[in-house]
């Protein structure tokens, strides 16, 4: 069935969800289908979803709306990714806009959905991993892999294993010969994708197994990094993977929620605080310098004041180079749902802003320790601005340079001049200047 639609895709929401967004259009053009820039010129409207957050999903569901209203030649609109199969069909209903409603395991149906121009909500699980889809990828040098997906730890905050299902790992040879592939073609950075990478499993082969394959068959001019990592997975062979590939970033994104054991336990998170310290210990012996970052959620049910001291404590005593940080959030289906003590949102919304003022402090300060001192960027792409270009360290801190004109996925050293926050502003020193 070959297709001659036009297409529009935005996507929200994590790194899964851009690479969702690359394997549907994957889909999408190997059955014909053009991509344009411009809804306005779409015959097809996608929009991936995310469901993590209520936020998130007021914020896609108030963009299909809007998409919808807009054209007189109304387009297929169809609502991909975790609200389409958090709420499934009944979306049909309530937002007349939507033509269509798929799920992460359903988009291979997505051509003929949308040639039948069908009316349907299709939210089956699959256990789909995607293999053989040939992923569009839009961000090079810079590419990302799924190695698994789905999720079985039900966090009890966490609408994710509901709505992305159990987990389940790709084959080790099939990842391995994908980042070859992308080595070969020049990408200076593969990101391996899952919700809980460390527990991928594919017969024999487990995480650190699969990290040493992938860093081997990569060679030394692609970085690799993973995503997302949870605590109580985190296994010493991984460090140990990590610190003795040069090609491994020395970077790593640890979750750790909360650092008071009673939330953690009503988290259903599966390790106490001075668990994930060892943990950080552990990382730092192996790798001194090593770039950590986190996520945190504030005012969780239950949430003391001495307990929201724990995690002040917490991101004092770590000092993480940066993190995410987010404010309670109830999705509804999950355990924390029903939990007694719900905070009210202003407490939750404080709460948030004295992390965010604590983090932004400690951020700035591990990155001005950077000024002046000289780093390996991969040069990414142009900055907003113009004649500035965008590269990132292997610690995955942005830096800006300016009036140079490198080719994507160029490796080069720049001092560093000045540092804002995440930010940073960087020159050639002058033994490679152009
Ligand atoms: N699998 C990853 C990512 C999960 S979603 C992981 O385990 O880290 C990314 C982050 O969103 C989580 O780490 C958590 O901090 C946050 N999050 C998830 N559900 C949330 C909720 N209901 N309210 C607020 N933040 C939430
Ligand atoms: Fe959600 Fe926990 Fe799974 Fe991460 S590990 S996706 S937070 S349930």
């Amino acid at each position: 069935m070959i297709s001659d639609m036009r297409y529009f895709i935005d996507v929200y929401g994590c790194q899964m969800n851009v690479h969702d967004a690359e394997i549907i259009e994957g889909i999408l053009r190997a059955e014909g289908f053009s991509p344009v820039d411009d809804p306005g010129d779409a015959q097809v409207i996608l929009l991936v979803s995310c469901a993590v957050r209520e936020h998130a999903e007021t914020r896609v569901l108030g963009r299909a709306a809007q998409l919808g209203g807009m054209f007189k030649e109304s387009p297929v609109m169809v609502l991909c990714g975790c609200v389409a199969q958090e709420h499934g069909a009944e979306l049909l209903e309530k937002h007349r806009e939507l033509d269509i409603v798929v799920g992460p395991d359903c988009y291979r149906e997505l051509p003929r959905l949308i040639t039948e121009r069908s009316r349907v909500g299709l939210t089956d699980f699959r256990n789909e991993d995607y293999e053989g889809i040939q992923a569009v990828r839009k961000e090079f040098p810079r590419a990302y892999v799924t190695v698994m997906r789905g999720c079985d730890n039900f966090c009890s905050y966490c609408i994710v294993p509901f709505v992305r299902g159990r987990e389940r790992s790709r084959p080790r040879d099939s990842i391995v010969a994908e980042v070859r592939r992308l080595s070969y073609l020049g990408y200076g950075e593969v990101t391996l994708l899952g919700q809980n990478v460390n527990s991928y499993r594919f017969g024999k082969i487990d995480f650190p197994a699969l990290l040493r394959d992938v860093a081997l068959a990569s060679g030394e001019r692609t970085w690799i990094r993973f995503v997302t990592s949870h605590p109580k997975d985190l296994v010493r062979e991984t460090v140990e993977v990590m610190a003795e590939h040069r090609n491994v970033c020395k970077q790593l994104h640890l979750p750790v929620q909360s650092g008071s054991d009673g939330i953690l336990q009503l988290m259903n998170r599966g390790y106490t605080v001075g668990e994930y310290l060892e943990k950080i210990r552990m990382l730092r012996e192996a790798m001194p310098g090593i770039v950590l970052s986190t996520d945190v959620i504030a005012g969780f049910p239950g949430e003391s004041e001495e307990d929201f001291g724990r995690t002040v404590e917490l991101l004092e005593e770590v000092r993480f180079d940066y993190a995410f940080l987010f404010k309670y959030s109830e999705r509804s289906g999950t355990a924390a749902s029903g939990l007694e003590g719900a905070l009210p949102e202003e407490v939750r919304l404080e709460r948030l802003n004295r992390l965010q003022e604590i983090q932004r402090r400690i951020t700035v300060e591990k990155s001005g320790m950077l000024v002046g001192r000289e780093l390996e960027v991969l040069v990414t792409g142009p900055a907003r601005r113009p004649g500035q270009q965008v590269c990132r360290t292997p610690g995955n801190r942005t830096v800006i340079l300016k009036g140079t004109d490198y080719a994507p996925g160029t490796f080069l050293n720049v001092r560093i001049e000045k540092a804002d926050g995440w930010t940073h502003f960087g020159s050639l020193p002058e033994s490679c200047e152009k």
